[in-house]
């Protein structure tokens, strides 16, 4: 009898107390009752410490209450109570410290499971499979290009971690170009280092390098990958690896390099539809258990197009505030708060200048800001100028004027026409959408 009103009272609690305090009414079990009193067990004295600072007072008054008589609480100790967290968090650690100490290159949080699939990723996540499964035999090296925040990491860690829980004895590497480098400079000067690090990448089944634009104009590294890389590919190992851009518009890498990587597949991950936005966002506030009601999902999901990562922080960041006021997430208060993550607000309430727009468009295009701003007639030079023009007049509120007076003589009519220009061609050309959207990204980063 009692024990049906403790369950109502739980109702009640979860309803009117704020989450820091429901955690903890979550781990008190009902044990045993009698006529004034219940009995509540707690798997250690650090719950039922915490129960008895956050939910004590109001669980008795909550059970009194529907009891209508005064009810006691009784708290004990229970060693043989195993939390489900525990169980589930002593499991993650087994499972984590098993891959760390096999592969600690790789994030086992980045699988093909939990990597949702729709029009916009579907062929490169195929192929991704494919490679999986058989690595070494087709689709040998494969790139894989697109945006920021797209899921490039995500897909290319997935492969490594398929092959590796399938054939633990593959020498599965995963590295981003950025670490490959700093490890290629700390081994240049030493000889022991040096054949050390030759032989770590040379030796590998599946070599994953991640983010490859890094290593632009950077001529021993491009040097090392390119010897690397024949060496691999004439082993049928398998490659992998990850742009920021398609290799048409990749430059600052030499030719003979380039022509390696174009021997293999290439394949795109695009922004998702909105169709798979709501997928991932149903996905990621299962993981978090957080609850959102349908109209503020769909709000978020209408409103953050730009890629997956926006996604994932705009829902963190309002998951964060909603624990820490213990408030339920409104339309309004989620308006407020992922501001940062639409892109129309975030350009006006972000002071982005002209001067990272031209330097930032200038290490896209990988031209120089003085080139940018003054009279070259190179067609990527010019159309890295037409594009900061754009980009100032879009993200700064500058008159057409005031931007023309950041280039080499280039009055408002200049300007104007350079703006018109991308405008019109940035919805069909995918290379432009694209460059506007990465230096767009990139400022937002810094
Ligand atoms: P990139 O390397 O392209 O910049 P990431 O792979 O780091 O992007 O992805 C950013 C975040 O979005 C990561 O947390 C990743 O897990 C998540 N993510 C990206 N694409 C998907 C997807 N299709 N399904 C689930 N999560 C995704
Ligand atoms: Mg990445």
């Amino acid at each position: 009898m009692l024990k049906e009103l403790w369950e109502q009272a739980i109702e009640r609690l979860n309803q009117t107390m704020p989450s820091s305090g429901q955690m903890w009414l979550k781990n008190a079990h009902f044990s045993s009752e009698d006529d004034n009193s219940i009995t509540l067990s707690f798997s250690s004295p650090f719950y039922l410490d915490s129960f008895k600072k956050k939910c004590l007072d109001q669980a008795h008054n909550v059970l009194s209450d529907f009891a209508e008589t005064n009810i006691k609480i009784n708290l004990i100790i229970d060693k043989e109570i195993k939390e489900e967290e525990e169980v589930k968090e002593n499991k993650i650690a087994k499972i984590s410290e098993k891959k760390k100490a096999v592969n600690e290159t790789l994030n086992s949080e980045y699988t093909f499971d939990n990597f949702i699939v729709g029009e916009n990723n579907l062929f490169a996540c195929n192929v991704a499979k494919v490679i999986s499964n058989n690595p070494g035999t087709s689709f040998n090296p494969c790139l894989i290009y697109g945006g920021v925040g797209l899921g490039k990491t995500h897909l290319i860690q997935a492969i490594g971690n398929y092959i590796y829980d399938h054939n633990p004895k593959m020498k599965v590497i995963y590295v981003t170009a950025e670490t490959f480098t700093n490890e290629l400079i700390q081994a240049i000067s030493n000889k022991t280092a040096n054949a050390k690090f030759k032989t770590k990448y040379r030796t590998a089944d599946v070599l994953l390098i991640d983010d490859i634009h890094f290593i632009a104009d950077k001529i021993s590294t491009q040097e090392e990958i390119f010897h690397t890389f024949n060496e691999l590919t004439d082993r049928n190992k398998q490659i992998v690896f990850t742009c920021d851009r398609p290799l048409t518009e990749l430059t600052g890498i030499n030719e003979r390099l380039i022509t390696r990587f174009r021997k293999g597949a290439n394949v795109d991950l695009q922004p998702p539809q909105y169709e798979t936005r709501m997928a991932i966002a149903l996905k990621k506030c299962k993981d978090l258990n957080f609850k959102l009601s349908p109209d503020v999902l769909e709000y978020i999901c209408l409103n953050i197009k730009t890629n997956v990562r926006d996604l994932e922080g705009a829902l963190t960041t309002l998951y964060s505030f909603s624990e820490l006021v213990g408030r339920e997430i409104t339309k309004e208060i989620a308006m407020e708060h992922i501001r940062n993550f639409i892109p129309t607000q975030m350009i006006k309430n972000t002071e982005v200048t002209i001067d990272q727009i031209i330097s930032q468009t200038a290490s896209y295009f990988n031209v120089s800001t003085f080139d940018i701003r003054g009279k070259s007639r190179n067609k990527n030079v010019s159309l890295a100028r037409h594009i900061s023009m754009y980009l100032s007049s879009t993200m700064t509120n500058l008159s057409l004027t005031e931007i023309g007076k950041y280039f080499d003589s280039k009055d408002h009519t200049t300007v104007s026409y350079a703006i018109n220009k991308i405008k019109s061609i940035e919805e069909s050309d995918e290379s432009i959408k694209r460059a506007t959207e990465t230096i767009k990204n990139n400022l937002k980063k810094q």
